[in-house]
């Protein structure tokens, strides 16, 4: 019997073609086979580049990792499993016990989750503090601070961080600067421009961009730290799926016109929502009445992003009628898919929070975030206007 007719064995039997694939393949494969024991001290060396074990790294990570790289300005970065797994690479990869992290008071709810309840499991100390007041960084500084964790823009009350304030403090004490740059995208800022050590990514949100693939990515600027992560993440399995890594792919291809349309579509959502009668408090980076105003504009330039923030009156009941009148726009605790979503946070990303606690952040029963999509503007802007009059009676 011939290998062929043995449909048991595995064969090489992809065809030759004169002509190439416009779209990248998926290689799922799990393990590759080298030829001998010396390719494979070459491989593992680094002398040749050759795959071994998908854990380790495949394909269509590598193809992902690369352009997210050219867009951050970045090299070696790498492809995590998640938003979270880049969180956790960057912060376990690098720090030890006996160190401190310091972190913005508003980052993403698991991250704070991440800093307040687990790292101090394995030694290491975590505080927070107010992003947009470097005195208050310069402050909570300890001499064994190793890292400074920040979002430009914070969650989802859209505070702007002081960068410039906070990178120079950071570079000052040779402390590790690492910014997730989830909610601004490269396209809005490019933190190794501004002085960070390291920049992350939830993949997941509007770079991938159509909510069907789960990733994150993680880059540094010191080899050795990337070093640090990459072994970390390969180590503990916050290696991302072939098949994610793929749809990510195909969805970057699209991501500058995505965010640009997002973002124009959030400034006049915003501006239309703030002149409705029943919406008590707009918030938008750019506008004149954002409480960052003129940081927002040193630090974006002309670059809102496609988050929007609002507060209606009326409280639960009130949050409760809008939702239910705007059924095409999807209730959801996520962002950055192609279609608006709006979320509660009071309900859901802050609800583990104390009324008081909420409150003095401006959370409201009656406070929403929208991730503005693609949409034509005009729908939008008279679904929203017709959910708002609806919850408020106006
Ligand atoms: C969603 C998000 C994360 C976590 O990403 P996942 O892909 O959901 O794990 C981290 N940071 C920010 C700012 C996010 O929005």
């Amino acid at each position: 019997m011939t290998d062929a007719a043995d449909p048991t064995r595995r064969l090489n039997l992809w065809p030759e073609s004169a002509s190439r694939p416009v779209g990248n393949p998926i290689q799922p494969s799990v393990v590759y086979a080298s030829p001998d024991p010396d390719t494979l001290d070459a491989q593992y060396e680094g002398r040749l580049h050759g795959y071994t074990y998908a854990r380790e790294g495949h394909p269509n990570a590598t193809v992902l990792a690369r352009r997210i790289d050219a867009l951050e300005g970045a090299t070696g970065g790498i492809v995590t499993g998640s938003g979270m797994a880049a969180v956790a690479a960057a912060l376990m990869g690098v720090l030890r016990a006996g160190d401190h992290v310091l972190g913005g008071d508003q980052l993403y709810g698991r991250s704070l989750r991440l800093m307040n309840q687990d790292l101090g499991r394995f030694g290491i100390a975590a505080t927070l503090a107010d992003p947009t007041d470097a005195r208050a960084f310069a402050a909570a500084i300890r001499p064994e601070t190793r890292m400074i964790l920040l979002e430009v823009v914070s969650n989802p009350t859209l505070r702007v961080a002081d960068m410039a304030g906070i990178a120079a403090l950071a570079r000052e004490r040779g402390i590790l600067l690492a910014v997730d740059n989830t909610f601004t995208t490269p396209r809005g800022y490019r933190p190794f421009d501004h002085g960070a050590d390291i920049v992350l990514h939830s993949v997941t949100k509007i770079l991938a961009g159509h909510s069907d693939a789960t990733l994150g990515y993680v880059a540094a600027r010191d080899p050795e730290v990337t070093r640090a992560i990459t072994d970390f993440a390969v180590t503990t399995g916050l290696t991302a799926s072939p098949f994610d890594c793929w749809l990510a792919e195909r969805g970057l291809l699209t991501f500058p016109l995505r965010y640009d349309r997002a973002e124009a579509n959030a400034a006049a959502l915003a501006d239309h929502l703030a002149g409705l009668p029943g919406v008590v408090r707009v918030l938008y980076p750019l506008r004149a009445d954002h409480p960052d105003h003129n940081r927002a504009q040193a630090v974006l330039h002309a670059r809102g992003g496609h988050m929007v923030s609002f507060e209606i009156a009326g409280g639960r009941d009130a949050a409760n009628r809008l939702t239910r009148a705007a059924p095409q726009i999807a209730f959801a605790p996520t962002l950055g898919d192609v279609n608006t979503t709006l979320s509660h946070p009071a309900s859901s990303s802050h609800r583990g929070l104390s009324p008081e606690a909420r409150a003095a952040l401006g959370i409201t029963e009656g406070f929403f975030r929208v991730s503005v999509g693609i949409e034509e503007i005009d729908a939008l802007k008279a679904e929203f206007g017709s959910a708002i009059a609806a919850a408020t009676g106006t």
